[in-house]
């Protein structure tokens, strides 16, 4: 790994310091790592309703709910709301959360309509809002990584006046 204090590629050592300048740096990566991997399995999850959507539509003949087009139009517009409510939050992992709800309107309304070209405008509205997120996810690794440093060369200067 790279540690965030030295920039070096270094392996951390027993104690997860940073063999060099001494920095915290497996802690940090193991926080870093847990919000790609958390941000990584909600996109990925996302992905997986095209393939539901795939073989239910391979598998099934559905027949359309009488109310399925304004039901579509009202999740449609209740996107926008959506797309609000993943930039008001700062939690980057609820901000995820916000942005596969599109694509679990589009499987609701796939389920009720049949109507792939539904599911796909939906899904393309949760493609949208991740591509967004994807900046907003690497800048908040950048702000753990100043945050630790900074709280770590304050503690380290405290230890200096001891
Ligand atoms: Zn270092």
């Amino acid at each position: 790994m790279r540690c965030p204090s030295c920039k070096q590629d270094i392996n951390p050592t027993p104690d997860g310091e940073c063999p060099i300048c001494r920095f915290p740096a497996a802690e940090v990566d193991l926080n870093v790592r847990r919000i790609y991997t958390v941000t990584g399995a909600i996109f990925f999850s996302t992905l997986t309703y095209a393939l539901v959507v795939y073989f239910v539509n391979m598998t099934t003949d559905i027949r359309p709910v009488y109310w399925a087009d304004m039901i579509f139009y009202a999740l449609a517009a209740a996107c926008v709301l959506v797309a609000i409510g993943m930039f008001a939050v700062k939690n980057i992992i609820i901000k995820a959360a916000f942005c596969e709800v599109p694509a679990i309107f589009g499987l609701f309304t796939f389920l009720i309509s049949g109507d792939i070209a539904k599911f796909v405008g939906l899904l393309a509205v949760s493609l949208v809002l991740f591509m967004i997120l994807a900046p907003q996810v690497t800048g908040y690794v950048r702000q753990i990584e100043r945050e630790a440093l900074e709280e770590w060369q304050q503690r380290e200067h405290e230890g200096h006046t001891w």
